[in-house]
C-alpha cells in the first residue's frame, strides 16, 4: 500500500483490521469487504471519510494488458508486476 490515499481517515482505517475497506493496488480499487469469508468487496468511488473521489479503476486494462500478452487472468505465468501496482505505477 502506498501512502498516497486521500486522507488519514482512509490511511488508517486501511491499516486497521477491525474495519472493511480494503484497497486493491493491482486494480487501483478502494472498496469495503463482503464479510462472507471469502475477498470479494464491494467498489466504492468516493472516500468514506473525506468525500473526495477516488482513482478511476484500473481493472478493464489490467484484464486487457494480461490478454495482451497471451495469458489467462488466473495463470500462474502471469509477471510479478501485475499483481500489484507495478504495471501502472511505473507509468
Ligand atoms: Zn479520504
Amino acid at each position: 500500500m502506498s501512502d498516497s490515499n486521500c486522507c488519514s481517515g482512509m490511511q488508517q482505517n486501511l491499516l486497521s483490521k477491525e474495519v472493511p475497506v480494503v484497497y486493491s493496488s493491482k486494480f487501483r480499487e478502494y472498496g469495503i469487504s463482503v464479510l462472507d469469508g471469502g475477498s470479494s468487496f464491494i467498489e466504492i468511488k468516493s472516500c468514506p471519510w473525506c468525500g473526495s473521489t477516488l482513482p478511476t479503476s484500473l481493472r478493464t486494462q489490467w484484464f486487457e494488458k494480461i490478454a495482451s500478452l497471451g495469458l489467462e487472468p488466473d495463470s500462474p505465468e502471469i509477471p510479478l508486476e501485475y499483481l500489484d501496482d507495478k504495471w501502472w505505477v511505473k507509468n
